[in-house]
C-alpha cells in the first residue's frame, strides 16, 4: 500500500488532557514532509478540540468528533452535543457506528440518522461496522457488515463523503488480527457491495483493530486498504507517527 494517499485516523476515545497536545505537535513537522502522501486526522474528546485546531490551525492535520446527538443543530437536549456544533468547532470528520458507541445504545437507526444530519452539516463521516467474535465463528461476518452497511446507508445521498471502516470487534484493543488473506476476502466482499449495491465508485475503506508498529508491517501488504482507524496505539505520538512511517516503508 505504498503510492497511494492514505488516511491514518487517530481515535483518542475517552483518553488525552490539554498536555497531551502539546506532546503531540511534533506531528506537524512530520506531516509537512512533501513526500508525504497521507491524511491524518485526530479524533480526541470533545473537550480537547477547539484547543487542538487552534494549536494546529497552520498544519496539515484535520479534525474528527467521536460522535454526536441525532438532532440536528441546537435545542434543549442537555449534555448531548450536535453535528453542527462539532462542525462550528472546527473539525471536518465524525467517527460514527464505533462498536463502543453501540455498545452504550446506538443502533443502526439511530446511527443513520447521525449519518444524515452529519452529512447534511458537511462533515465527512468515518463509518465503523464489523462483526463480534461469535458471528464470526458462526460465518456470519459478510451478512452483519452487509446488514450494518445498507441499514447506515438508507436515504443517504452523498455517500462520496463516508468513508467505510472496517472493525472487527473482537479485534478491537486485543491484539489480534486476521490473517491477510481473510482480511483481503473481507474487504472485497466490502468494495463489491459498495460498488454494486449503493454505487459508490471509489469507496474509500479504512481498517480498525489492533493497528500498531508491529501489525502494520502485514497489514500495509493487504489490498484495498486506504488507510486505518487506530486507538490505542494513536495515543503515544511516537507509536502513532512509526506506523506512518511503516506504511510507505
Ligand atoms: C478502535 O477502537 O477504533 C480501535 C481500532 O482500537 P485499537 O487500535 O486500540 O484496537
Amino acid at each position: 500500500m505504498t503510492n497511494k494517499n492514505k488516511y491514518f485516523v487517530a481515535n483518542w476515545k475517552m483518553n488525552g488532557t490539554n498536555k497531551s497536545i502539546n506532546l503531540h505537535k511534533k506531528i506537524i513537522q512530520f506531516a509537512k514532509k512533501k513526500s508525504l502522501k497521507s491524511n491524518i486526522i485526530y479524533c480526541p474528546p470533545y473537550t480537547l478540540i477547539r484547543s487542538f485546531v487552534d494549536i494546529f490551525k497552520n498544519s496539515k492535520i484535520k479534525f474528527g468528533a467521536q460522535n454526536c446527538f441525532y438532532k440536528d443543530s441546537y435545542g434543549p437536549y442537555t449534555g448531548q452535543l450536535s453535528s453542527k456544533m462539532i462542525k462550528e468547532s472546527g473539525c471536518d470528520y465524525i467517527i460514527l457506528g464505533h462498536s463502543e458507541s453501540r455498545a452504550f445504545g446506538d443502533n443502526d437507526k439511530i446511527i443513520n440518522k447521525k449519518i444524515i444530519s452529519s452529512l447534511n452539516n458537511n462533515l465527512k463521516v468515518i463509518f465503523c461496522f464489523g462483526e463480534t467474535y461469535k458471528e464470526k465463528k458462526d460465518k456470519n461476518t459478510n451478512k452483519i457488515i452487509n446488514k450494518q452497511i445498507t441499514s447506515a446507508l438508507k436515504n443517504v445521498k452523498n455517500r462520496n463523503n463516508i468513508l467505510f471502516a472496517y472493525e472487527p470487534i473482537w479485534s478491537i484493543g486485543t491484539g489480534k488480527i486476521l490473517n491477510n488473506s481473510d482480511l483481503e476476502s473481507c474487504l472485497f466482499y466490502i468494495q463489491k457491495l459498495l460498488k454494486s449495491k449503493f454505487r459508490i465508485k471509489k469507496p474509500i475503506i479504512l481498517y480498525g483493530g489492533s493497528v500498531n508498529s508491529y501489525t502494520v508491517k502485514m497489514l500495509k501488504n493487504v489490498n484495498n486498504i486506504d488507510g486505518f482507524l487506530i486507538g490505542s496505539a494513536s495515543l503515544n505520538v511516537n507509536k502513532f507517527i512509526d506506523i506512518i512511517k511503516k506504511t510507505y516503508t
